[in-house]
């Protein structure tokens, strides 16, 4: 998130232009302050620029989690002061929703005075268009009347017991809210009252290591090769609105998603890149012009339903093509006829015209895969001949993009690489890890040799064991594979094994030897449990995995942003 501006300095007889590494007003102040003192050091300017460049952003620590009601959360309890207010709230912009609120404290560590310094926040709140204020502390309460200009719903509590005294569920609503306190208000309490209320475990999404994984394929691709990502399936598993929405902040140009409903929901959170829905269906075709969303075309057949719907309306389209993977497409002698028909309805602009490859992860395939690429071109050549607009060609996926850079044609379509797992299923160290799943040990206890395990009595052992129940079943998508020492966790820098069958909602596993408590954390995979690995243990792959994680898991993203 990190941008540009420039400044323009006069000093003296002199003026000079430099390139500032931040775009928000409190970072150009502060840079400002400092250009000064360098030309009262009579630093020369080249020089100047060259450190300005050197300047690295200060990171702030944000959680984003999900509230009740539907809310959105941004914890911000680290520090509180009044350049990072600006640019939490800058931040939220980044977030699906419109409305944002914010629950602040008192700041403590400034200089000025405190009339002025709440006439700054106000300010700031008013500018950054906040809708609800809830300010807590003395200062914030005596000074009131100084946020008459901030069009907002306001309200003031002495402290922090007094608002949770007063705290109703219906308080925050489908609303994006900042809670920004100093360290003494114990704002965790807050954000504890107001975070979703579910289960022991939870899918963590690092959305810096989304970025630096996309970040990773654009330096892959040749200058002008425009980029897709794939969020179908709410992103792979991990919440289509938050991937999308900070991924819309990052240059790409399209996005996908399976069926019409995901299209809407990413609508919905305010995303506006253009959308492409790979099989929509005729009962939505209302549903994805109201939401504009464009629809795959892959067969005759629904070519003609679009048609007839749209009643001469215009669209943009994206037509899929056979080539090898015989999923969806237009096989090779439907072509003429669609040529035929896109002649004749002008109110269609043909977008791209695509392929998927069979299987772009397996060098056997790898003739094949060329194959495909070559049908794509020569199917592509005709349809074509029917437009009077270039339309995109597209057929690699994040395999793909590794492998086959001839291949790059005007756009890729990146889906599993930028949830940090490469596509060929080995270790690659340039990618980040992006979900941790993660659950609690709800009981610990001792279990003889002449005493059995879980449902079945399956879970045995010839020596007194130590288990540890965790709260993670078949339910929250822990496939019921994993039993019987099918399954390990990584717990206290080592793996336990599950003993027994994995339960609707809990498993148990041998933690005999190790250092553990009750409620200690679990990891399911992540990091130190490459998921990679996990899958193979059960036959399957990353993708289906992360698809199965159940409702009730509650998921918290992490973002590091300046
Ligand atoms: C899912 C999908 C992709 C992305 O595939 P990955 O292997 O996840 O990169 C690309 N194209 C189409 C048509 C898809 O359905």
């Amino acid at each position: 998130m990190i941008s540009k501006s420039s400044i323009h300095i006069f000093y003296q007889d002199k003026s000079d232009d430099y390139l500032l590494p931040y775009s928000d007003s409190t970072s150009i102040e502060n840079l400002a302050h400092c250009i000064a003192v360098l030309y009262y050091f009579n630093v020369p300017p080249n020089e100047i620029q060259k450190r300005l460049a050197l300047i690295k952003p200060v990171s702030m620590r944000l959680e984003v989690k999900k509230g009740i009601n539907g809310c959105l959360l941004v914890d911000d309890t680290y520090n509180n002061d009044v350049a990072g207010l600006e640019m939490s709230l800058d931040f939220m912009s980044s977030l699906p929703g419109k409305d944002k609120s914010i629950i602040l404290s008192d700041i403590h560590q400034s200089a000025l005075l405190e009339g002025e310094l709440t006439k700054q926040i106000s300010e700031i709140l008013l500018s950054k268009g906040v809708r609800k204020f809830v300010g807590i502390g003395p200062m914030l309460s005596a000074n009131k009347r100084v946020f008459s200009e901030l069009k907002a719903e306001k309200k003031f509590f002495p402290d922090t017991e007094n608002f949770l005294h007063h705290f109703s569920d219906e308080m925050f609503n489908r609303e994006k809210v900042l809670i920004k306190g100093s360290r003494s208000f114990t704002f965790e309490k807050i954000v504890s009252r107001l975070q979703e209320k579910v289960h022991g475990t939870v899918l963590e999404i690092d959305l810096n290591a989304v970025v630096s994984n996309l970040n990773y394929f654009k330096s892959k691709l040749k200058p002008g090769v425009k980029l897709m990502a794939m969020v179908k399936a709410l992103a792979y598993g991990g919440g289509s609105d938050e991937i999308a929405s900070v991924l819309q902040y990052h240059n790409l140009d399209y996005l996908a998603v399976a069926y019409v409903d995901e299209g809407v929901q990413l609508r919905k959170a305010g995303v506006s890149l253009p959308i492409m829905v790979m099989n929509p269906s005729p009962e939505s075709f209302d549903l994805l012009i109201q939401n504009n969303l464009e629809p795959e075309i892959y067969s005759p057949m629904l070519l003609k339903k679009w048609l007839g719907f749209l009643q001469g309306n215009p669209s943009s389209i994206h037509i899929k093509v056979e080539t090898g993977m015989n999923r969806l497409g237009f096989d090779e002698e439907q072509l003429d006829e669609l040529v035929d028909v896109l002649k004749t309805n002008t109110n269609l602009t043909v977008v791209s015209i695509f392929s998927h490859l069979a299987s772009a992860d397996k060098e056997d395939h790898d003739a094949f895969s060329k194959l495909q690429a070559e049908k794509l071109l020569k199917f592509s050549e005709k349809i074509k001949r029917a437009l009077t607009q270039k339309p995109l060609i597209h057929i690699l996926n994040s395999a793909g993009i590794l492998k086959f850079p001839e291949m790059q044609l005007d756009m890729v379509r990146l889906g599993i690489g930028l949830y940090g797992i490469d596509p060929e299923l080995k270790e690659n160290p340039e990618l980040e890890s992006v979900f941790s799943l993660k659950t609690t040990i709800s009981q610990l206890k001792m279990v003889m040799p002449e005493e059995t395990v879980g449902y079945g009595r399956l879970g045995k052992s010839d020596k007194p064991m130590k288990i540890a129940t965790l709260s993670i079943g078949y339910a929250d998508g822990y496939s019921r594979a994993f039993s019987n020492g099918v399954g390990q966790f990584y717990i206290g820098g080592a793996r336990a094994r599950v003993v027994g069958n994995v339960c609707m909602d809990m498993t148990m596993i041998d933690v005999t030897g190790l250092d553990v408590s009750e409620n200690d954390k679990v990891l399911v995979y992540g990091k130190e449990l490459s998921l990679i690995e996990v899958a193979t243990w059960i036959n399957t792959i990353p993708y289906e995995i992360l698809t199965n994680t159940g409702p009730r898991v509650r998921k918290v993203y992490h973002i590091e942003s300046v």
